[in-house]
Parts: structure tokens; sequence; C-alpha cells
């Protein structure tokens, strides 16, 4: 395995490889080549949107604060003009507002929810169920039964929260495993709503691990994994025609003239991963979707210009995985998502901290919106675009002219947030 990523490394263009090294913010443009067939297919997306649906109602009879009357978990879709003429921008802007998402406050409700619905349904027919209705599985009884088993997941934050909450709420028990560098605020919050929050020493990856080994010992058990989940997967993908009904509602075209272009901040890759595959399944080359990483943990990014299928981590290349932006701290990328990024993806841009904080006070000041730091790494990918050489170039060869775009920033997170730690941030 070691011996497969030195390779990799070694793969990686030299220039690169010192810029990524120095910490430099930039623009890489993926060439696009495909290394492998795709491990997810279109017709599992629809399984999914199918699923999401027929659990509406069971969401809408457990979660108090959901107000979509069918149990749609779905965030708005926000003018954003106001931070376009702070950062110098043109064409539209519009903030994809996942913070808002029910429940979970965070991106991860739409991968999280998806799993912990399908396990609910795989467990509940084994147990006898007809099918019929979603809505029965909320009853006090079901929800004695589904007390039996647990789902299990390791998580630096937001995937624990979003499978954790909506696990109780169903009536399962739940399990995170958590690094001790995890926030504090998200391990109280998870133990309040009856989580069980294991902490442990290192890293994400560590956590991980552990997680795997209690959840395969223990049949009653399910394991959440955040790297190779097809379910997790195929949850965020369903966001593709979830956005594509907006831009419909909003009477906003999006056409080869009127691309739309999306900035999606990216840890393991999943979640951005899920929505690019999602949105290419809709407007195929009339989107084009860029991923934001932190300089210090640009996973996908190395994975991607390695140019291999051998996992090659940000470790590897002497990176530290040391950020403000916790939701975004991944060493090493998810190998599923980068098989459907491989040629899906337009690039990814990194990010310095300062970079983030700086974004989050515009949040809140221009658009009203408490974001956390990983929720708006996508900022920053219209002027790495419109202002560098190799975004001008980018442009160009695809006939985009950013005056023209709609340019949607998917801010990911901070819906749950507590005051006290949004304070500090903007303090500092
Ligand atoms: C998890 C997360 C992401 C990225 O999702 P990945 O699947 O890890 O790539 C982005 N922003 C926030 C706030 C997150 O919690």
């Amino acid at each position: 395995m070691i011996e497969d990523s030195k390779q990799a490394e070694f793969a990686l263009p030299p220039d690169l490889l010192r810029r990524l090294q120095a910490l430099q913010p930039l623009l890489w443009v993926n060439p696009g080549r495909r290394l492998q067939p795709d491990p997810i297919s279109p017709a599992d997306v629809d399984a999914a949107a199918e699923r999401l649906k027929r659990a509406g109602p069971l969401l809408a009879r457990r979660i108090p604060e959901l107000e979509h009357p069918e149990g749609l978990i779905e965030s708005p879709l926000l003018p954003a003009d106001k931070l376009r003429d702070a950062l110098d921008g043109s064409g539209r802007w519009l903030l994809k507002a996942d913070h808002q998402l029910p429940l979970a406050g965070s991106v991860k409700a739409r991968g999280g929810f998806h799993e912990v619905l399908e396990f609910a349904e795989r467990t509940a027919r084994q147990l006898g169920w007809d099918g019929q209705s979603f809505a029965d599985l909320g009853s006090p009884a079901w929800r004695k039964k589904f007390g039996q088993y647990r789902l299990v997941v390791g998580s630096t934050g937001n995937l624990g929260i979003s499978v954790g909450l909506l696990s109780r709420a169903l009536g399962f028990r739940a399990e995170v495993h958590m690094s001790n560098d995890a926030s504090e605020w998200k391990k109280q919050l998870l133990r309040e709503r009856g989580v069980e929050v294991i902490e442990h020493d290192g890293d994400y990856a560590s956590a991980v691990t552990a997680g795997l080994a209690i959840a395969e010992a223990d049949q009653h058990s399910h394991f959440v994994d955040d790297e190779h989940s097809a379910s997790l997967f195929t949850g965020y993908a369903v966001a593709g025609r979830r956005l594509a009904a907006q831009l419909e509602r909003q009477h906003i075209e999006v056409s080869p003239e009127q691309p739309l272009i999306v900035y999606l901040p990216c840890g393991v890759g999943g979640a951005p991963g899920g929505i690019a595959y999602g949105l290419k399944l809709i407007f195929g080359d009339r989107v084009h979707c860029w991923f934001a990483e932190p300089v210090h943990s640009p996973s996908v990014l190395v994975q991607l210009a390695s140019g291999s299928t051998a996992p090659l981590s940000v470790y590897d290349i002497g990176l530290d995985n040391k950020t403000l932006a916790d939701g975004l701290a991944v060493g090493q990328a998810s190998l599923l998502a980068t098989a459907c990024m491989q040629d899906r993806l337009a690039g990814v841009f990194t990010v310095e901290d300062a970079a983030l904080r700086e974004y989050l006070t515009l949040a809140g000041k221009l658009l009203g919106e408490k974001l956390e730091p990983s929720a708006t790494a996508g900022f920053a990918g219209p002027g790495w675009l419109a202002d560098s050489t190799v975004g001008q170039q980018w442009c160009a060869a695809h006939k985009v002219d950013p005056a023209s775009a709609t340019h949607v920033l998917w801010s990911t997170g901070g819906g749950l947030v507590p005051d006290s730690v949004y304070q500090r941030w903007l303090a500092d």
C-alpha cells in the first residue's frame, strides 16, 4: 500500500507538488482522464430519490421542525448578489443554504438521512413489515423494535450529528466515534440527544477504523462508512434534481450560454461528489462543478492529480491536515468519490483559513446567514475563474463567460453552531 502511495506521489507534477507543499492557494484543472468504470449508476440515484419520497411521511411524523408537508428535506436557494458585489464578482450568485437543512443543520442531512432510512427500511422488512406505509414506522411499537439496533459512524462532527440525530428520532441507538480534537459542542449536542460519543486519540481516520471494528462484531449494528458508502453518495446525488426544480421555479435558465457553475466545499469528497454526480446527470455539459479544499487538506486534489487509483493522502506529501475547517479536515479522499469525479469534476481550488474567516464574516454581515468555516470554502471559486490565468484559460476553453453564468455557492453547514462558538470565530 505504502509503495503504491509513494509511486502515486511521484506521479504528481513536480511543480504542483511543490506548490501544494508550500501551502499556496491554487486552482487545479482536472484533465478528466477516465481510469476506471463508475461505481454508481443513474438508477441508484433514482432509487435514492424514490426512497426519500416514500420516507417523507415518516420524517414529517418524527421531525417536529420539518415544515414541509410531505416530509421533504430541502434547503432554500438564496440570492447572494451582495456577496458578489463585495467580492468583485460578476454574473448571478446564489447561496444553496444547506446549513438550513432541518435537524442536522448541514449538507450531511442529505446522505446521512438516506442511509439511516435505507437501514430502517431493510431492518423493518426483516422484522416482517410489508413495506406499505413508511409513516407506520414512526409508531411507538416500531420505535421499540428499532431500539434493538444501532447505527455506528466515525465522524469529525456533522456526519455524526446527521446519522445520530435521525437514528435517535426513529428509535435506533446511535454511536459516534470521534477524534478527541472534534469540537466540544458537537460532542455535547450528541450526548444531550441520547447519542453515545466515543473519543479516540489520533485523527478522523483512527476514529473510523475503531467504529468499523465495533460494528462488525455486532450483528445488530450498521456502520455508516463515509469513505465507501454508496447509500450516502446517492443520497447526496438527489440534490441534483432538487436544485434543478428550484432553478426552474426561480425562472433561471441553464444553457450553454448561461451555464451553471457550482462551488462545493470538499472533505472526503462524498457530499460534493454526490451532488456533482447528481447535477451532471441532469445538466450534462451545462454545469461545471468545482471543489474547494483547505490548503492543509487537499485530499481530493492530490488523489485525482496523482492520476492513479492507488490511495494517496495529504500526509504522503508532507501536509498536516490541520485547518479551521473541521468539516473538510480529511487526509485521504474517498476512492468512491474520486472514481465518480475523475471525468465529471472541472477541478479543485484550495483556500487558506484566513479567507474562510473573512467569508464567514461576509456571509453574516451581507446575507444574514450564520455559517461554519467549512461552509464558506466555495466563496473563493468565482474569483479563481475570473481573475487567475489558469481560470481564464479554463473559461476560454469551455466557452464560459463568468458574467453570463449562474454561480452557486454551496453552503454546507453551520445551522447548529452555538452562538458562543460563532461569535468566537468572528472575533478572531
Ligand atoms: C462533511 C462536510 C463537507 C464535505 O463533505 P465530504 O463528504 O466530507 O466531502 C463540507 N462542509 C461541511 C460543513 C461538512 O460537514
